[in-house]
């Protein structure tokens, strides 16, 4: 029997643990944590732990598929090709670059994210690429990029074991993170304080010594709340915030507004509640915010994430070690998918597609014409296409038929188009509506690198070869550029395209595989070959010069119970699950600990409603329906519902609304009205 071991990451949250895939025989037999692993330090968590099973499992797309009167039949590639470059070719020309549209993916590689980027821009010639961060950390980019000039987590996972005090904040880290959770938990054992601030008593809220259960969509008032309490008690980084920042005047006034008593009446907090949580934090030596998707995703996401970021500036938490303002990303290479320009307005690296002089240097080095317009986001894409504006979307391993909110309305718009590609490993509930379904490999099945939540990249490394027909996703964009003609599209190896990328994108350029496969751990900006990378960022001064303080006055959620639909929705994630479930269900040992979607319902709302345990309900809200068992439970405060958004048979996202933050386009998925009614 032939045995091998290949080290690799994983392919579940943006913790990017390092994981040995066990090959027998040329299949892969199972995952085996890495003892000299940082970040894992040899443990892994259930999903991780079953990380190799869906890889082979029978579902697998493995040959190119095309839509014939409303039924898929298999096809060759050069079938396949022929059929989506002709289209594309033949929208671009009536309709012009802008009618097509590009999803790229955080569960992708680097690599891959770049190809398509490049495709839709050099050879499609439009900006309209994003992806799934639009749902999930758009609102982190601006906010981020506005107050410290980078958009990322400022310090790394190591560090948060050195913090005194932790300040998490819409992060159900043990489930969703489960490594950062532990060094929460490791720095807790070196006495350090911590504080949960979420709507749902999460596992993490037992381990508190604060723990504020505040009211959804609250956050900006609590935070200004905390900051008018820091203010009071002298407890501002003086120094810091004279040297090292700006916008303090208007700021303090601002702050000013939010006394205890007001902030109590938004927010349900207690006052006293209030000023411990804002002396543990404005006490401590190195303070550390850890946030998630509770906070971004909010039509409030980027006020919410500025008023974190104004925490750390008052208070000096910034550009040191075991400090900062620490986003933490959902999918494995989420943080990649930006990095690699998979965005509407960006290159890679974060280079404008508006500004001459880095147009101009993608010009010369791709020898075409680009757009200087920037793109639609994901969330405008959806309305374009239901519009008929977007005539082509070209969606790479999402699912935004279960991710998107007001998940009926995005159908409808997938429906109008005249033609959907998707690329993808499973046929998902998107690519079931697909024109044409191309399939792809594994993680398994590729090499590629990944860059984990705290800006490590890190080398994916083929174990398999492709399952049947499917391919790599950047050898299919490969191939289909060359088919229509794009330049520069004849990459030998995935390495091809990390050193182009390099090339361009001055964060990367000192990264190679060579630097990876010796065992150097890179965290970008890693600007030259001889960089060690950067553990934290904004150590003498921010990207941006100085910091910004910026004065955010509270608002609403855009959608409030009523008479008709008296709850508040909030949805969010389990630990056994990955995002729409595409690999995760199709895992017995994680599908068996929880099969199927559930509604956590208070028990003074269950008796309001007239609602036994187990029972199974009716949830309305004014975008659809679903049935779903409930879950009573005083996790959720009274007036307060959750909803995991995995599963398709009651699916979360048919009830969530699609009103967005201004600035970063990010839908309020966190916050909607709904009703309940049981069957009794
Ligand atoms: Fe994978 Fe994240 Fe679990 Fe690590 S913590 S094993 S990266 S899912």
């Amino acid at each position: 029997m032939n045995c091998d071991f290949v080290l690799t990451i994983c392919p579940f949250c943006g913790c990017g643990c390092n994981v040995y895939l066990q090959v027998l025989d040329g299949e892969i037999a199972g995952v085996i944590p890495c003892k000299t692993d940082e970040i894992s330090e040899g443990r892994l968590c259930v999903k991780g732990r079953n990380a190799h099973r869906f890889i082979q499992h029978q579902d697998r797309l493995k040959t190119p598929l095309i839509k014939q009167n409303g039924q898929f039949r298999p096809a060759s590639w050069q079938e396949a090709l022929e059929a989506i470059g002709q289209k594309l070719t033949q929208i671009k020309r009536d309709f012009g670059p802008d009618a097509i549209a590009f999803i790229s993916s955080a569960k992708c590689t680097n690599e891959e994210n770049f190809a398509l980027m490049k495709f839709a821009r050099a050879v499609i010639g439009t900006n309209n690429i994003d992806h799934c961060a639009r749902l999930c950390h758009a609102s982190t980019m601006v906010g981020l990029m506005s107050a410290f000039g980078s958009g990322a987590m400022t310090n790394s996972t190591t560090e948060i074991e050195g913090a005194d005090c932790i300040f998490v904040i819409g992060s159900n880290t043990s489930e969703q993170h489960p490594m950062v959770a532990s060094r929460i938990l490791k720095a807790k054992d070196n006495g350090a304080k911590l504080i949960v601030v979420d709507p749902r008593r999460i596992p993490l809220a037992h381990f508190a010594d604060v723990y504020l259960q505040i009211e959804p969509g609250t956050d900006v008032c609590l935070l200004n709340g905390l900051m008018n309490i820091i203010l009071a008690q002298g407890l501002v980084d003086e120094q810091f915030v004279s040297q090292r920042t700006e916008g303090f005047e208007d700021f303090k006034k601002k702050i000013e507004e939010y006394p205890p008593q007001r902030v109590q009446q938004v927010t349900g907090i207690p006052s006293e509640e209030l000023e411990r949580a804002a002396r543990m934090y404005g006490e401590a030596e190195r303070a550390t915010i850890i946030y998630c998707m509770g906070v971004t995703q909010h039509t409030t996401g980027t006020d919410n994430v500025r008023s974190c970021a104004n925490l750390a500036l008052l208070t000096g938490n910034v550009g040191r070690e075991s400090t900062g303002v620490n986003p933490l990303r959902g999918q494995n290479n989420v943080q990649g998918a930006c990095d690699m320009g998979a965005l509407p307005n960006v290159f890679p690296g974060y280079q404008a597609v508006d500004d001459p002089s880095m147009k101009a240097k993608f010009e010369k080095a791709w020898d075409t014409t680009l757009s200087s317009s920037p793109g639609l986001t994901l969330t405008e894409m959806f309305e374009a296409a239901y519009r008929g504006q977007i005539k082509a979307l070209y969606i790479v391993g999402e699912n935004p038929l279960l991710s998107e909110p007001n998940a009926r309305h995005a159908q409808e718009a997938l429906e109008k188009l005249d033609l959907l590609v998707v690329q993808d490993i499973f046929l998902s509930e998107t690519a079931q509506l697909a024109h044409v379904v191309l399939p792809a490999a594994s993680f398994a099945e590729k090499e590629g690198t990944f860059t984990a939540t705290d800006r490590r990249v890190q080398r994916v490394r083929k174990a398999i070869d492709p399952l049947g027909d499917s391919k790599p996703d950047w050898a299919i964009i490969s191939q289909l550029a060359q088919y229509i003609g794009g330049k520069g599209f004849d990459y030998a190896s995935a390495e091809d395209i990390m050193e182009e990328s390099a090339t361009l994108t001055p964060i990367y350029s000192g990264i190679s595989y060579q630097r990876l496969d010796s065992g150097e751990v890179l965290a970008w900006p890693c600007p030259t070959k001889g960089h060690p990378g950067t553990k934290f960022l904004h150590q003498e001064t921010f990207t941006r010069g100085k910091g910004r303080l910026f004065a955010i006055d509270f608002r609403e959620p855009a959608e409030l119970p009523d008479e008709e639909f008296p709850l508040m929705l909030t949805t969010g994630r389990l630990m056994f699950h990955y995002h729409t479930g595409t690999m995760t269900r199709r895992i017995p040992s994680l599908e068996s600990e929880v099969s199927t979607g559930f509604v956590e319902l208070n028990p003074e709302d269950a008796q309001r409603f007239g609602v036994k345990p187990g029972e199974r309900v009716t949830v309305k809200s004014r975008r659809g329906d679903i049935e779903i068992d409930v879950f009573i439970t005083d996790r959720v405060a009274p007036g307060v519902v959750f909803i995991p958004f995995h599963f398709a048979e009651c699916a979360a996202n048919v009830l969530t609304s699609d009103e967005l933050d201004p600035e970063a386009k990010i839908p309020e998925l966190k916050v909607c009205a709904v009703n309940i009614q049981g069957k009794g």
